[in-house]
């Protein structure tokens, strides 16, 4: 299977090309040209499946220049029961006397995020691309992050030969544990930095590093190749489809729903890739009746599924769910490729209003397209807060601020809908990657204020009886390695001194 860029290049990529240059070189997107599917042979196999095989073969699918016994071995070093536990992504029915609701818990890799299921796998399939490509240059992994990116793919690309990574993050952008987690990195590849600025700041300003031609050739003859490990490289939305595939079998193995019932399903939303993950999982059989994307208070996203019109010419605001802070989300490119029928032509010219007059407005029937299927909405912070109570007193369990902003949006569709599709909750993040804005929900507003967020942890550990995760222990003791603070226009120079010197 080929690869094509959503905005028209005429040449055509392998998968591992496509995966080792992050982002097609006239600035789009690289999709497939043309969607698999999965049998009704695929599934009834898949019943019999471990998460790690299933992922090996929804990505054989996609990426053919591997074979599915290649995937396999780079699944399970992947989703290792030493990295993951026994069940490396579970999904738990809410509560006992209700059958509807399911969450589909994505945090129990390395640093705690739903990022870990891609951002362990993308390494493997990198490396190998490199390998079987014969490309000799050291590839650097640039990625801008609004919280969890960044130390997940950290993590994942830590120590592995022939690469670097350098991460940007937007000063206060992040959560304290976040941030933390960030700059106390080891390894002798990593690098990270702050930028003055929010996450869009920080996303243009990589893109840019990428589009600037004369930038790259310069790396180039030094010997390095730039490659993103954004959900705007394929390799890292692949992974992804995975586990929505996995919760319908999972809920046919566990006799909720019957052959062939649709499901809802829910995403807290910021780039658009989570969710588009869920997309292309519909697109190859799986019967999905909505996609709820849910967002905060930057509802750049909700707007547009209203009235057709992306318009990032807005207040930007700092919420308790920082890793959806963001008003450019760039994975719905591909959205609007894929529901455009490929018009690249079209999806050009909205990309090149977003950068020019940061607005586009899509047309009538493209909209009723998208709207078919997805549902948008979206909640404040102390509608985050209330849910997170409400969803603990209901059933038990603590979410964080960012599955909660799904359930917010869901339990209003679900009463103004009365659609009663079994629905999965795509939980992103641990609660205690956001101990402090999840304990003022538990405990009252302010409660957080005077205290420490080691302190928080361990009341948040005894009051939802969950452990505390390793990634998560002992952050403000360890050694903090990166304290580069940049402004945004610095952040080209920044990156030819880490690379040449
Ligand atoms: C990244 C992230 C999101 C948003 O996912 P997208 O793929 O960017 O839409 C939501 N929740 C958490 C915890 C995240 O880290």
């Amino acid at each position: 299977m080929k690869y094509i860029s959503t905005r028209g290049y005429e040449g055509k990529f392998t998968a591992q090309e496509a995966i080792i240059l992050g982002i097609a070189p006239d600035g789009g997107l690289f999709v497939p040209e043309s969607i698999p599917s999965l049998t009704d042979e695929d599934i009834e196999q898949m019943k019999n499946m471990r998460f790690c095989e299933m992922s090996a073969r929804v990505l054989s699918k996609y990426l053919d220049d591997f074979s599915e016994s290649e995937l396999l071995e780079y699944t399970r070093e992947a989703y290792s029961e030493e990295k993951w536990g026994e069940d490396p992504v579970p999904l738990v029915q809410l509560n006992s006397y209700n059958d509807r609701e399911y969450i589909l818990e994505l945090w129990h890799g390395p640093t705690c995020a739903f990022k870990d299921v891609a951002l362990q796998m993308l390494p493997h399939l990198m490396t190998a691309s490199l390998k079987k490509t014969g490309e000799n240059k050291k590839i650097c992994i640039l990625t801008a992050t609004s919280g969890d990116t960044g130390k997940a793919a950290l993590e994942g690309f830590k120590d592995l030969p022939g690469t670097e990574i350098i991460v940007f993050y937007p000063t206060g952008g992040v959560s304290e544990a976040q941030k933390l987690q960030m700059i106390t990195t080891t390894g002798d590849n990593t690098h990270v930095v702050a930028v003055n600025g929010c996450f869009d700041d920080a996303q243009t300003g990589v893109k840019k590093i990428f589009a600037d031609k004369e930038f790259n050739e310069e790396l180039l003859k030094g010997g390095v190749k730039l490659s993103s490990a954004n959900s705007i490289n394929w390799g890292r939305l692949a992974p992804q489809i995975a586990y929505y595939v996995y919760s319908y079998v999972e809920l046919l193995r566990q006799e909720k729903i019957e052959k062939g019932e649709a499901i809802n399903i829910v995403v807290p939303t910021g780039n658009f890739g989570n969710i588009l993950a869920a997309w292309f999982a519909k697109q190859m059989g799986i019967p999905v009746h909505r996609l709820i994307c849910a967002s905060n208070k930057n509802k750049v996203l909700c707007d547009f599924f209203s009235s057709g019109k992306y318009d990032r010419n807005r207040d930007f605001y700092k919420t308790t769910s920082p890793s959806m802070d963001i008003l450019i989300s760039s994975n719905l490119e591909r959205l609007l490729f894929e529901i455009t029928d490929g018009n690249s032509e079209q999806v050009k010219a909205w990309m090149q209003e977003l950068n020019s007059e940061g607005v586009y407005k899509v047309d009538p029937q493209t909209l009723k397209r998208m709207q078919m299927l997805f549902v948008g909405g979206f909640a404040d912070d102390t509608g985050v807060s209330k849910t997170i109570l409400d969803v603990y007193d209901r059933t038990d369990n603590v979410v964080d601020t960012h599955t909660a902003v799904g359930f917010n949006i869901y339990n209003r569709y679900h009463q103004r809908s009365g659609d009663e599709c079994k629905t999965v909750f795509a939980s992103t993040a641990s609660p205690f990657k956001f101990a402090p804005s999840v304990m003022d929900a538990l405990r009252g507003d302010g409660y957080s204020k005077d205290k420490s967020i080691e302190e928080l942890i361990e009341e948040l550990s005894d009051e939802s009886g969950l452990q505390i995760p390793e990634a998560i222990k002992n952050l403000s003791s360890k050694p903090i390695l990166h304290k580069d603070v940049i402004d945004k226009e610095d952040m080209e120079a920044k990156v030819r001194s880490i690379l040449l010197g």
